[in-house]
């Protein structure tokens, strides 16, 4: 049987060793990128100059320059051994994608071998065939043109795959009429609109400051099973998670035994994948921890957010082929095996300034603290106003099963700030008055503050681990995005947030300050207004309770466990006016990718439903019945013996349970098949997300029970995929 084969298999590998180009990183570090240090040596002086700069401040290249930096580009490549080049994008479909063009061209007229060309016009936009990327009714298929565009603020790199070289381009993709197709472009006008509303307010504090951005740093969770084993089931080859699977008994415990050590193969693994993230400029530095068992994650240090995105979209890439050349496979769902832990990626986000301060640090002088507080202020408010769009940002099939479920923040929004910025809340919110202000006490009221907030650098203990959205001394955790994410959606949510708030913060100083009021009267005044208001999403007790999804529910705080229902908190009008009042959606460009989520999310229910009923119908329906054949054949056999019927009264029982269980099976695939039919009718993307996930996927946990059922009274010897404790078993 092939499962048996598998193990075999897997058991037998050897591991695979990793040889390092050197012995020190810093000898191999990002030289697969073309950083600002190489493209130094490669461009004249005053062109340099030029590209840095515009880099920094965001602005466009003009053409020429973009000739420039695309001969130093191709000299530095082919240096390199790259052959092609290519526009690197992330389109909505969740992975990356790009389209390999050769710098060489052959000589046609017989002259010579013809040569290796690069020009400006190619660096800058590409017109990929973009007909089959997911545009939500934007570009009609006949039109079918999208543009890829450079982003000269994340830098191009080489990626190796086996020998072959190629140089990628970070490209923003967008439509023929100019709406965005991808994460990058919206997440782009984010940053550049945050800047614009964070400078000002910085500016009262820091005069040298001139550039505002938000930094990232994201943990990404996942699993690894061998390759043999990971080809016998199905459903991990589909849909990237097992849809049948009964679990160990006593769950994740039960396995220290086999996986409190790094096993060797997974080391080789990890090394490997190491040097080549490091080699990309990636700064991860691996944990070596895992939850689950077959579980493991890795860290980068923060970087600002559009490289970091960037960095995590590579690294998934990156971590899935390197998997593959140890023979194992490496899985980035949400929610791989049931009754486990899931995988997430902790989006660690912040804000800092082009002078090096991290805007959610807490600092040393009453000035710096309340610079701190107003920005930890104006998160809470911006998360308190559009908590439902975060929890939209974070809605997928995938994630669905982990928030809610083990060791996985809810569906509820809520804060964690931790006990001592709850007490400097609460002094803001009781000590600053309603009329015009008491200069007296607001400078007692500022040193108190300030006397508070070092014991929080001291105590950095003081965390909940149970917080989807969670301060952490110097930064927000975003705990509830799902492993296989683009961080780029929730990232892009949290700097439109915060730029809307700090718009309207600053609005609301200035009309005070218009009436007369002193300019840290106003500033206390507004961040006591802040904090009433946002009250109700501060929590500090257990997320996971049972308790709290009711409390949560008095508070007003929603909790839509299922995708398809999160997604319509992108079609309100609050939502709306969101996006398109802050520039970085317009109404028809998040209409648009609102529909291609709902089209994401009933492909992912189809083909799981598809390959569910498959595998029940085609493997555990007929391992059932050759096991209740081998009952009988020993029941009749038994009886012609003449043994008294008392004892063969629970063979009997078994042969008639499995009959139950395998017309049940039977009747809910059927069922399934007709309500996917059902659905399949219907034309609209959101309605058919809804009857996907009402009508389709119930059927999901029935068939799965009866299935896990029959798993545990089959003989193992003929029992077809492998089980839980064998995927789980990564040598
Ligand atoms: P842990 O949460 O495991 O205790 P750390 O506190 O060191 O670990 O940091 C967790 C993550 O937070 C790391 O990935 C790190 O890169 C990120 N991080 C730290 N500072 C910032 C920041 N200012 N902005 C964004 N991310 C940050
Ligand atoms: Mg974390």
């Amino acid at each position: 049987m092939e499962r048996f084969t598998a193990l075999d298999e897997a058991i037998n590998r050897e591991k695979i060793d990793v040889k390092f180009p050197s012995a020190r990183i810093s000898d191999y570090f990002a030289t697969n990128v073309f950083t600002l240090d190489t493209m130094k040596r490669y461009l004249a002086k005053d062109i340099f100059k030029r590209v840095k700069s515009a880099i920094a401040g965001g602005k466009k290249i003009d053409r020429e320059t973009a000739n420039q930096v695309a001969a130093a580009m191709k000299a530095w490549a082919i240096e390199k051994n790259a052959k092609s080049f290519t526009h690197w994008f992330q389109p909505l479909t969740g992975a990356t994608a790009e389209k390999h063009d050769s710098f060489f061209v052959p000589d046609i007229n017989g002259g010579g071998n013809g040569i290796e060309t690069f020009s400006g016009d190619e660096l800058v936009q590409q017109e990929p065939d973009a007909s089959s990327f997911p545009s939500g009714g934007i570009r009609q298929t006949f039109e079918a043109r999208g543009y890829t565009a450079w982003d000269p603020s994340s830098p191009a790199f080489i990626m190796e795959i086996g020998e072959g070289r190629t140089l990628c381009i970070p490209t923003i993709f967008v439509s023929y009429t100019g709406e965005a197709l991808d994460y990058k472009a919206p997440l782009l006008k984010s940053i550049n609109q945050l800047d614009e509303a964070a400078l000002p307010i910085v500016r009262m504090f820091d005069r040298h400051a001139t550039r505002v951005t938000s930094t990232l740093g994201w943990e990404q969770e996942y699993f690894l099973v061998d390759e043999a084993l990971f080809f016998s089931r199905p459903d991990l080859v589909l849909s990237g998670r097992t849809v049948i699977g009964q679990s160990p008994a006593k769950g994740q415990q039960l396995d220290d035994h086999y996986f409190g050590a790094i096993p060797e193969r997974v080391y080789a693994f990890m090394l490997d994948f190491e040097q080549e993230a490091h080699k990309l400029g990636i700064p991860v530095r691996t944990r070596h921890n895992e939850v689950a068992p077959g579980q493991f994650e890795l860290a980068p240090m923060f970087e600002e957010a559009n490289i970091a995105v960037d960095h995590n979209q590579l690294i998934m890439d990156v971590l899935k082929r390197v998997a593959q050349r140890h023979k194992l496979r490496c899985l980035l769902h949400e929610k791989p095996f049931a009754g486990i832990n899931g995988s997430g990626k902790h989006n660690n986000w912040s804000m800092a300034t082009d002078t090096g301060k991290n805007l959610l640090s807490p600092g040393s002088t009453p000035k710096t603290n309340l610079l701190f507080l107003t920005f930890f202020v104006n998160v809470i408010k911006a998360v308190y106003d559009h908590a439902d769009v975060l929890r939209a940002a974070i809605a997928s099939a995938g994630n669905d099963h982990r928030l809610g479920a083990n060791e996985a923040p809810p569906a509820i929004i809520s804060i964690f700030v931790g006990e001592h910025l709850s007490q400097v809340l609460d002094e803001v919110a009781s000590r600053v008055k309603h009329g015009k202000s008491d200069e007296k006490a607001n400078a007692d009221l500022k040193m108190d503050i300030h006397k508070i907030i070092p014991d929080l650098l001291k105590d950095n203990t003081d965390r909940n681990r149970t917080s989807p959205f969670a301060f952490t001394g110097n930064k927000f955790e975003i705990r509830a995005v799902g492993s296989s994410a683009n961080c780029a959606l929730p990232i892009t949510v949290m700097n439109t947030i915060m730029a809307n708030q700090l718009k309207a913060f600053k609005k609301e100083m200035d009309d005070l300050i218009k009436d007369g009021e002193s300019k840290d009267g106003a500033l206390l005044r507004v961040l006591r207004r802040c904090i009433n208001t946002a009250k109700p999403i501060l929590f500090e007790g257990d997320n996971y309770s049972e308790a709290w999804a009711k409390e949560a529910e008095k508070r007003g705080l929603n909790n839509v466990k299922a995708t398809p229902y999160a997604l319509d908190f992108f079609e309100t009008k609050k939502a709306k006016k969101l996006f398109t009042s802050n520039g970085v959606l317009s109404e028809k460009e998040l209409e648009a990718r609102t529909e291609i989520y709902y089209e994401n999310y009933v492909l992912k229910i189809q083909i799981e439903a598809r390959i569910l009923g498959e595998i029940a119908m085609t493997q555990v329906v007929p391992a059932a019945v050759a096991y209740q054949n081998n009952l009988i054949e020993n029941l009749l056999g038994l009886k012609e013996l003449g043994v008294k019927k008392a004892a063969l009264a629970s063979q009997t029982a078994l042969v008639e349970t499995i009959s139950e269980r395998i017309s049940t099976i039977q009747e809910n695939v059927h069922a399934m098949i007709e309500a996917r039919k059902k659905a399949n009718k219907l034309e609209d993307a959101e309605k058919k997300a809804k009857v996907y996930c009402d009508e389709v996927k119930p059927y999901f946990d029935t068939i799965r029970y009866h299935c896990d059922k029959l798993e545990l009274v089959i003989d193992n010897e003929m029992w077809p995929l492998p089980k839980y404790r064998e995927l789980l078993f990564v040598r």
